[in-house]
Order: structure tokens, then C-alpha cells, then sequence
């Protein structure tokens, strides 16, 4: 018999009630024993539901107070030093400290949990000396067992893993610190088999990047000392996201079970089983179920490769599980009631793919004609949204099958842009600008939501805008900006603002997933056919450029980053969409572009984010998100400048793509990285324009001018003045006014400074 495990659920509760017990906590409304008490209840509850779906494995220790590495980190003790921290269990307050920062130290560093959206705490290792704090999985099996009779199965972040995704010692080290979390690994696996746990998960998301000799040696070191200290427990060795690097020696090492993503990772992994065939000994945990996406499974589809998987492993040795945690998915499609019916009954989110997992392994059982009516009605679900018009458009099929066949270029090469945009725009030395949002004032706020809920007109509403607007223009002629901007005051977000207006997306209502720490957010769903219906952007643009002599930028989000900030339909290539929101915003550039405007910034943050894990698929993904940037902005115009604008730092391994976009102009966020990115511009020689964000904007800190004076001088001795802009690091809705406006003046200022050297 197969039976149905789940590698984690969402912590965040149907309606973020865990994100508001967090927070209450945080601002001192809640006591600490009513936020265990209540976290409890969510945890106790989410558990609940597995049982009553029927989940054979039910995962414990996956719920968290933070995030699930930074816990890892605590169990073990390793809290950097700037905290006061003597031992023993982590006390809230340290956890907290060391995730959010305290009055007296700053927070650990927060990175991209692989290539998700989710965010997790960098474990620092330097000074620690890691002993075991608690036993949070054997707390977790304790709790599961007393209180609801459940046998649950304890997931555990592995040492592998857990060393590799942290920092604070040398290459030299990985071994001598691996061999002391091995003893705590040990000691935490010896308390559960103790306890009477039947198996334990532990998550090793790294084998599925790329991994060296040692590191498969080391691999054996640490599965063999756990299988001979703790012979008595079953592991089951958890991989996701990609298929695994070296499958022979993964499914090879001395443990009870292998957990492959057959999702993200079909193409590899199926191909290494059918070729390698599966160790008899070992069960195979089978994640067929899309930990990550919103949509049905086909169960046709799902069921012939269960069944072809079933056939590589001995009876009774195959779970049918989720492909990875189901953290980064919505907890559940039931809210919903807005979406058309068509979309809704498409979807499945976290609930609804535990039922998905259930029904699937009970089809493989007991034979399909035993649940024959889910079958028919997930055929006839995923089927209606396959056929809709909306996912058939002809229209924009055949218009971007025939600019895909295009090479998109520019009309000139970007030197003689340069040249005809400098006659043009006759701009100083050192252009200064911003990167396109200003303060988003609570008045800016309440204005919006007072026009969403209707209290406001249209005519309301757009006048306030545009008196932002005129503020704002005014503001920045007196600041002596050269290049200025409208402002953003109309937007919510740089995604959803679009994706209201564009067709092909839908909006849930309570969509919501963990971002990182109570931060939760609801992407868009990308559930069509793209296609533009009208000018987006170009009202307020052309309102602001009616105010001032100076050139105003307007300013779209790009194609690759609307993508990777929204859930996508999964039945086409990812490549397909990028050049469908390609042809959709290329559309925007031109209404723009005929409407005067004259320099137009196509943002692209999130360009990075998309990057497979697998080195091979890095190129051929640059290459087309490359290609979706210039068919964005290739019709324009040489005379029109087309500025990008990215962020979050991290690029310099894509400094060539980055150029091949063949912006006229790239402003970059640099302070955070204390000018490390300068250098990579220079070493690789960026020939196009670029500006370097001379200060950070995520606090409310005015620079001195001395400050980005420095920033600028340093810059300067690698880049070429002709072609050095001078801005913030990025946009500024998050800040005031005051401070907005003073820190602007001390660039102008610095900007001066700089000029008169040249
Ligand atoms: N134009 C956007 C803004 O200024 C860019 C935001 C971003 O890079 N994340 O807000
Ligand atoms: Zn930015």
C-alpha cells in the first residue's frame, strides 16, 4: 500500500492570525504566555486538519515562531555574540533580536530561501559553540501525540544543509563544524527514537545544487555516523526544488527513505530513476503533488507516474507526498468567492492539495474506480480553465509568436543613441534623478482606500493624484533634480498596479503567503492570456510632464519581475509568459512614448529571483528574460532614453545580461553593498549609462553630503564620467517627506561637488 505524507504546512493560519499574534506580541499588546497559548491553537489546528484528512504522514516541527532555519539556530544555541545570551533554551527576546535586530544589535542577515520567495535567517557560526538547547522536535512529536493522538513525523532542517546555509566560517572549517552539529544531530535523533518516533524527515534541500567529491564524502560521513548511532529510527532524506545533483550516490546513502521532487525537478529525477532504477530497500517519497504552485494536478497525468514510479520501487515502499514544504503556497481556495468559477475551481491551494495527496495515493490503492467521481470532477476542473478563451487567445498568440521571431533591437547601437539622446536632452554632467516613488503618506493611503471602497469618485480620487503630483514636481525643480518623475502615488504595489489593468490576471482575496517573518504577501495570479487594453501609466506622466520644463520619466515594472512577484499558469513556459507581459508593456512604452514622453524606466528588481538552481538552466533563463526586456522597449525611438532600474544587490555574476538588455541607462542599488558593485561594473566594463545609488533608502537617516560624496569619488575612479547618473539606491515610498527632500538636497549637493572636480 502507498501512503500520503506532506513535507510542512503554512504557519500563517486561514487568516493570518498567526502574522497578528506576531505582531501584537511585537508591539507589546500581547503577553508572551498569550502568544504561546494562541500559536498553539493555530499550530494544534493546522495539524487537526491533516488528521482529519487522512495525511498518513503528518509533518511536526515545521511550524516555527520565525522561521524555521533561524529555530534550527536557536536549538542548537548559535546566536551571535552581539546578544545576551548565556545558554540554555533562546529566550523570545534573543530569537526576536537576532531576527528583527534590538535597540543595541543588528539583526542577522535575511536571504532568499533558494529559488522561492521565502525568506530565511543566515545562522552565524562565528564565536559559537553549538550545544543542544531543547529538543524542538521531540517538543513538537510530544505535543502532536499528547494532544491529538497524532504519530507525527519530526522534520529537521539537515547539517548538510543547515552548514551550507550559513555563515561566519572559513572553507577550512566545514569539516570540524560538521562533525559538531553531527553530535547534536545525534543526540536530537537519539531522544526521538527514544520516544518511540517512527521516522524522522530531515530536509536537505542543497543536494539538489551543484555538490563536489567532498561534499558526497561528507555526505556519507554524516549519514553513516547518524545510521550507526541511531540504528533503530527511520530517516527519511528529504530533497526539493530541482532533482538532485548526484542521484546514484543520494539514494545510495545509508538511510530508510529518499524524498524526490517530482515537480520541480520531474525532468532530472525521473530520468536518473528510470536509468539508475531505486535501491529495494528504501522508500521512495514521491513529491508529485506542487508544494509551490496554485493549481489542480491533473490527476491523470499524476496517476501515470505514480504508477510508472510504483513500478521502480518495492511494494508497499512509496509515498505519495507534496514536492516540498506547502509553506509557500495560501492555506486555502475556500474564502474565494470573487474569483470566476472557471479560475477558483482550478485552483488548490494548501487544503486542497492534502486532499489532492490523499485522493491520489487512495486511486492508487484501491484501484481508480474507487474514487472515480474526483477523478471526473478534477478532469472536467483542470480542463474547463484549459479550454477557457482566456487561456486561448489567438490574438495574442499569434502577435507574439511573430515578434518572438524577431531579433529585438533597438534601431541604433547605443553610442549613437547616446549621442543623439545628449543633443536632445542637453543634460549636465552627472545627471541627477530617482528611481520613481515618492512617500507614500498616510493621506496618500487613505486617499486610495477611500476610492477603492467607492466614498471617493474617479474625479476625486485623480485630482488628489495629481495634486501629489504638482507637490511633488515642484519639490524637485526646487531641489534642482534634473531628471524628475511623477511620483507613484496612484500605486499600491509595482505588480498588482499593472496586473489590475492588464488582462490575464486575477486577484484572490486572501491569497496571502509567508514572505519572510510575519511579512505575508498576495501575488498575482497570472491565470491567461496577457494582453494590454489600454495606456496604464500615461495620464499621470503626461500630467506631471505638463508641469515641469525638465524631462519626467515614466515608469513601468517589467515584464520578468511582474512575473516572478505572481503565481503563473503552469501549462505553458515560463518563457512564453515573460514575452506575452513583453508584448502587453511594449505596448505601454509606445502609448507612452506618442503621448511625449521621452524617457521611460522599465524596472526589472526581480530579475535575479528567477534564476534556476541549476547552473546549465542559468544562461538559456538570462537569455530569454534578456530578450523580454528588449522587446519591451526596442520600438522606441533613438532619441527616447529607456532607463532600468534594479535592486537587492547580488548582480554581479549577471553584469554581461545586464548590458545585453541594452538599457540606455541603469540605475542600480549600490550602498548596501558598500561599492563591492562598482567594482564589478568596472572589471566588466558596463559600457552604457549608470547610476549608482549613492545612499540607502530603507532608513529614515539623512546622509551628509560628505557621505555620497565619497560613494561618488570612489565610482568615479572606475566609471566613465560621460556616462554617470547620480541617485538613490531605490524608490522612496517608504520614507517621509522631510527627510525625503533633505536627503535629495544633500545628493544635488554632492552632485555639485562632483561637477565642479570635473
Ligand atoms: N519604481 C519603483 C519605485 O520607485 C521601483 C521599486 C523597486 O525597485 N523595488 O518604487
Ligand atoms: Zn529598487
Amino acid at each position: 500500500m502507498a501512503k500520503s505524507s506532506v513535507l510542512g504546512y503554512p504557519r500563517i493560519g486561514e487568516n493570518r492570525e498567526w502574522k497578528k499574534a506576531l505582531e501584537a506580541f511585537w508591539a507589546g499588546k500581547l503577553e508572551e504566555s498569550e502568544l504561546h497559548k494562541q500559536l498553539q491553537e493555530i499550530r494544534l489546528n493546522h495539524l487537526r486538519k491533516q488528521q482529519d484528512k487522512g495525511i498518513d504522514f503528518i509533518p511536526v516541527n515545521d511550524f516555527s515562531y520565525y522561521d524555521q532555519v533561524l529555530d534550527t539556530a536557536a536549538m542548537f544555541g548559535i546566536v551571535p555574540k552581539r546578544f545576551a545570551y548565556n545558554g540554555g533554551p533562546v529566550p523570545i527576546s534573543v530569537y526576536y533580536g537576532i531576527a528583527r535586530g534590538t535597540k543595541d544589535a543588528a539583526a542577522s542577515e535575511m536571504t532568499k530561501w533558494f529559488n522561492t520567495n521565502y525568506h530565511y535567517i543566515v545562522p552565524e557560526f562565528y564565536g559559537a559553540q553549538p550545544t543542544l538547547t531543547e529538543n524542538k522536535p521531540l517538543i513538537a512529536y510530544r505535543e502532536a501525540k499528547e494532544k491529538l493522538g497524532i504519530e507525527g513525523k519530526p522534520v529537521i532542517l539537515g547539517p548538510f544543509s543547515f552548514l551550507k546555509l550559513s555563515k561566519g566560517y572559513g572553507r577550512s572549517e566545514v569539516d570540524s563544524w560538521l562533525s559538531i552539529l553531527l553530535k547534536l544531530y545525534v543526540q536530537v535523533l537519539q531522544e526521538l527514537a527514544a520516544e518511540g518516533v517512527q521516522w524522522v524527515q530531515i530536509d536537505e534541500p542543497v543536494l539538489v545544487t551543484k555538490l563536489s567529491n567532498d561534499d558526497v564524502a561528507r555526505l556519507r560521513t554524516v549519514y553513516g555516523k547518524i545510521a550507526e548511532a541511531v540504528p533503530g529510527l527511520n530517516i527519511m532524506l528529504q530533497t526539493y526544488f530541482e532533482s538532485v545533483d548526484q542521484y546514484k550516490e543520494i539514494v545510495n546513502l545509508p538511510v530508510q527513505g529518499v524524498g524526490l521532487d517530482f515537480v520541480h525537478g520531474l525532468k532530472g529525477n525521473l530520468s536518473a530513476i528510470r536509468q539508475y532504477g531505486f535501491p529495494a530497500d528504501k522508500v521512495l517519497g514521491a513529491g508529485v503533488i506542487d508544494g509551490r504552485g496554485i493549481w489542480k494536478a491533473s490527476f491523470g497525468k499524476k496517476l501515470e507516474l505514480l504508477k510508472e514510479l510504483q513500478g521502480l520501487v518495492s511494494a508497499d515502499k512509496l509515498l505519495v507526498q507534496t514536492s516540498c514544504s506547502l509553506l509557500h503556497v495560501p492555506v486555502t481556495t475556500k474564502p474565494e468567492t470573487k474569483l470566476q468559477p472557471e479560475l477558483k475551481n482550478a485552483l488548490a491551494f494548501a487544503d486542497e492539495k492534502l486532499d489532492e495527496v490523499v485522493l491520489l495515493t487512495q486511486a492508487l490503492n484501491n484501484g481508480e474506480a474507487s474514487v472515480a467521481e474526483a477523478l471526473a470532477s478534477n478532469q472536467s476542473d483542470v480542463g474547463a480553465l484549459e479550454q477557457s478563451s482566456s487561456r486561448n487567445r489567438s490574438d495574442v498568440q499569434s502577435a507574439v509568436a511573430r515578434i518572438e521571431s524577431q531579433v529585438p533591437a533597438r534601431k541604433s547601437p547605443f553610442a549613437e543613441r547616446n549621442s543623439a539622446q545628449q543633443e536632445k536632452w542637453q543634460l549636465p554632467l552627472f545627471p541627477t534623478t530617482t528611481i520613481g516613488s515618492f512617500p507614500q503618506s498616510t493621506e496618500v493611503r487613505k486617499a486610495r482606500q477611500s476610492w477603492r471602497k467607492g466614498e471617493w469618485n474617479n474625479e476625486q480620487y485623480s485630482s488628489f493624484i495629481q495634486d501629489q503630483i504638482d507637490a511633488w514636481i515642484s519639490y524637485q525643480e526646487e531641489i534642482g533634480l534634473d531628471v524628475l518623475v511623477h511620483g507613484e502615488f496612484e500605486r499600491t504595489d509595482m505588480v498588482e498596479f499593472f496586473g489590475e489593468k492588464l488582462e490575464g490576471f486575477a486577484f484572490t482575496q486572501n491569497g496571502w503567503v509567508q514572505s519572510y517573518g510575519s511579512r505575508c504577501v498576495k501575488p498575482p495570479v497570472i491565470f491567461g492570456d496577457v494582453a494590454f487594453k489600454e495606456p496604464m501609466t500615461v495620464e499621470e506622466t503626461v500630467y506631471a510632464q505638463s508641469k515641469t520644463d525638465r524631462p519626467v520619466k515614466g515608469m513601468l515594472t517589467g515584464p520578468i519581475t511582474i512575473m516572478n512577484w505572481s503565481f503563473v499558469r503552469d501549462d505553458i513556459e515560463r518563457e512564453q509568459i515573460a514575452y506575452q507581459l513583453a508584448y502587453a508593456l511594449r505596448q505601454e512604452v509606445e502609448a507612452l512614448e506618442n503621448a511625449g514622453i521621452g524617457m521611460i524606466q522599465v524596472d526589472e528588481p526581480a530579475v535575479r529571483e528567477g534564476l534556476p538552481l541549476k547552473e546549465e538552466e542559468q544562461k538559456p533563463y538570462l537569455d530569454w528574460a534578456v530578450k523580454a526586456f528588449r522587446m519591451t522597449t526596442c520600438t522606441v525611438s533613438d532619441t527616447t532614453q529607456i532607463h532600468t532600474h534594479m535592486c537587492y544587490c547580488e548582480f554581479h555574476d549577471m553584469i554581461d545580461s545586464i548590458e545585453e538588455m541594452d538599457a540606455d541607462v541603469i540605475s542600480i542599488e549600490t550602498s548596501r553593498s558598500h561599492g563591492e558593485l562598482i567594482h564589478s561594473f568596472e572589471v566588466n566594463t558596463y559600457k552604457h549609462g549608470i547610476g549608482l545609488g549613492v545612499y540607502d533608502i530603507h532608513s529614515p537617516r539623512v546622509p551628509d553630503v560628505q557621505e555620497m560624496t565619497n560613494m561618488i569619488d570612489r565610482a568615479l575612479q572606475v566609471l566613465d564620467p560621460k556616462l554617470f547618473w547620480i541617485n538613490p539606491d531605490c524608490g522612496l515610498k517608504t520614507r517621509g517627506k522631510e527627510e525625503t527632500i533633505a536627503s535629495l538636497r544633500n545628493m544635488v549637493e554632492a552632485t555639485k561637488l562632483a561637477r565642479d572636480k570635473f
